[in-house]
């Protein structure tokens, strides 16, 4: 007979883990089906978010930051150093540890919930139905009254560049290589083609991203996306937009990227390839057809504002369905599903309060609405800017550069978006975040006593200055 448990969630990365986790705090018996092995051949949780992406790519983006800025020298704060190495095996290392810490300390939380860990790969065989096949290959069937799907996402691959898992990689292989290749190209220029560029870029490789589309960070608010292009072609990353990859070709010594542009056919020879060009959800033979599992056109799991799928007890969250592909956006949905299985009433989640960042240097961080869509959306908005060079700790950090923008509504003065690029943007996107769950307006942020000396103070003055009262410029 199958073994029953009251929540059976497939998956173990942020949206699944932190589903579990929940479920198991108000009293539910959970099981956790999870088939990840990592770089060390052993099982482990965390999924997609821990192992291969926002942890290990933040922290390489860390001491890439750290190596870079000493290399360009602390002369200008009257502090001279000695020669400084770069040992990225040790830096590599770091990560190892840093990865290792952190899903261990999921098993650890699983182990303390009471949670159980299913090894294996999970499939749906009805609405409360699953069966579990081992890595040895062996089959296991379990009952649940509910089903959370979790799995998450996988890179997109394209023909013309097929990955060897060497030297054209995905976003996994661009956080591996051994040594720091001389030229890197990247084929699209997201959020992990720059961020990922840019660890290379600032450990010493020359790096080309080709970016098919014309528009550079299409999603991001124009005068933010402006700003931020300058700045990253001045720190040496080049950037070809409207860059069409036609085919690769892999030679003993180096790697041949065939490409066109409005300009015509270009060849560029680099010594590794990074593909990152999106991602697809997990969803092939996730379910068995007999279940009925209703899916949209592109693969994602169709569910409604509650994560509720077609079949009753069965829900979908995270990557795997519609919406922005976020660590933070499938917790808050885990969390969702779990209290609504617990009988709460539960809110669906806030889709114009999920904040974004890019870990670039500068950081770009946003939420809501950008100008260009509230002009495509014909509502009226007043818009408050401020500089990072006119705040006093943004110059003592040495990180001018860069503003904060406040977009709120002509009429009513709420806020539809903040837009932020500079020191510690991810930090300070969060004061924006809460404010517009909170349906703050522009005048609330205005009048909100901020800290000196502080970043926070640019949030501050771009809210002041949405309505013409910035103190530190020149109001225009
Ligand atoms: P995943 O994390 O992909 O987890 C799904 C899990 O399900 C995996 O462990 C997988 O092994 C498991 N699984 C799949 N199928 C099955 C099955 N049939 N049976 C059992 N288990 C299965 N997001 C941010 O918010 N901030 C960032 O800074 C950030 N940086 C990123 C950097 C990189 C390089 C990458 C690649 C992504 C980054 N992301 C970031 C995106 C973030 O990692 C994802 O949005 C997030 O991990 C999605 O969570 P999830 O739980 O839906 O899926
Ligand atoms: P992305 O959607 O951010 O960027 C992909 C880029 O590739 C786009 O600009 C697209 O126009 C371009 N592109 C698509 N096909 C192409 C082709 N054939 N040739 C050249 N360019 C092409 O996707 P990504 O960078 O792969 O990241 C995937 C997702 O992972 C992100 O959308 C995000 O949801 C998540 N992520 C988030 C963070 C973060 O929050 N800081 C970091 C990394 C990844």
């Amino acid at each position: 007979m199958a073994q029953t448990y009251d929540v059976i969630v497939i998956g173990a990365g942020p949206a699944g883990y932190v589903a579990a986790l929940r479920c198991a705090q108000l009293g539910m018996e959970v099981a956790c089906v999870e088939q990840w092995i990592n770089t060390q051949g052993n099982p482990a949780l965390g999924g997609t978010c821990l192992n291969v992406g926002c942890i290990p790519s933040k922290t390489l983006l860390e001491s890439s930051e750290q190596y870079q800025k000493l290399k360009q020298g602390l002369d200008t704060h009257g502090i001279q150093l000695g020669s400084v190495e770069l040992d990225l095996q040790q830096m590599m290392q770091r990560k190892h540890e840093i990865v290792a810490q952190l899903t261990d300390g999921i098993a650890q939380l699983f182990k303390s919930n009471g949670i159980v860990w299913l090894q294996g790969r999970g499939k749906l065989l009805a609405a409360h139905q699953i069966e579990v096949t081992a890595h040895d290959g062996s089959t296991s069937l379990y009952s649940a009254d509910h089903i959370i799907l979790a799995t998450g996402s996988s890179p997109v691959t394209i023909g013309a560049a097929p990955l060897d898992g060497e030297r054209i990689v995905d976003s996994t292989g661009g956080q591996e290589f051994t040594e720091v290749p001389k030229t890197l190209g990247v084929i699209g220029a997201g959020v992990i083609g720059l961020e990922l560029g840019s660890v290379w870029k600032r450990l010493g490789s020359e790096v080309i991203l080709l970016e098919a589309v014309d528009q550079f960070l299409a999603d991001v608010d124009e005068q933010i996306a402006r700003d931020a292009l300058r700045q990253f072609t001045r720190q040496g990353l080049d950037i070809r937009l409207g860059a069409r990859v036609v085919k690769t070709e892999v030679g003993d010594e180096h790697i041949a990227v065939y490409y066109q542009d409005q300009n015509g056919d270009h060849t560029l020879t680099v010594d590794n390839l990074l593909v990152c060009v999106g991602r697809i959800p997990n969803s092939d033979g996730l379910a068995a057809p007999e279940a009925g599992l209703l899916f949209d056109e592109r693969g994602y799991v169709h569910t409604d504002e509650y994560c509720q799928t077609n079949l009753p007890g069965v829900y979908a969250i995270g990557d795997l369905v519609r919406g922005p592909m976020l660590a933070h956006k499938g917790s808050e949905e885990g969390v969702m599903v779990a209290e609504s299985i617990a009988g709460h009433s539960v809110n669906p989640l806030n889709h114009d309060a999920i904040p974004w960042v890019i870990y670039t240097h500068p950081e770009i961080a946003w939420v809501g609405k950008t100008e260009q869509i509230l002009k495509t959306q014909g509502v009226p908005y007043n818009v408050g800017t401020f500089p990072f060079a006119a705040n006093g700790r943004a110059k003592a950090m040495g990180e001018s550069s860069g503003m904060v923008k406040i977009l709120a509504h002509a009429e009513t003065d709420a806020i539809l978006g903040a837009h932020i690029i500079g020191p510690m943007a991810s930090e300070l996107i969060q004061e924006c975040v809460l404010a517009m769950e909170f349906s703050a307006s522009s005048e609330d942020l205005a009048r909100t006593i901020h800290g000196h000396p502080t970043l926070y103070e640019a949030v501050h003055e771009a809210a002041l200055a949405v309505h013409g009262m910035a103190l530190h410029k020149v109001n225009t």
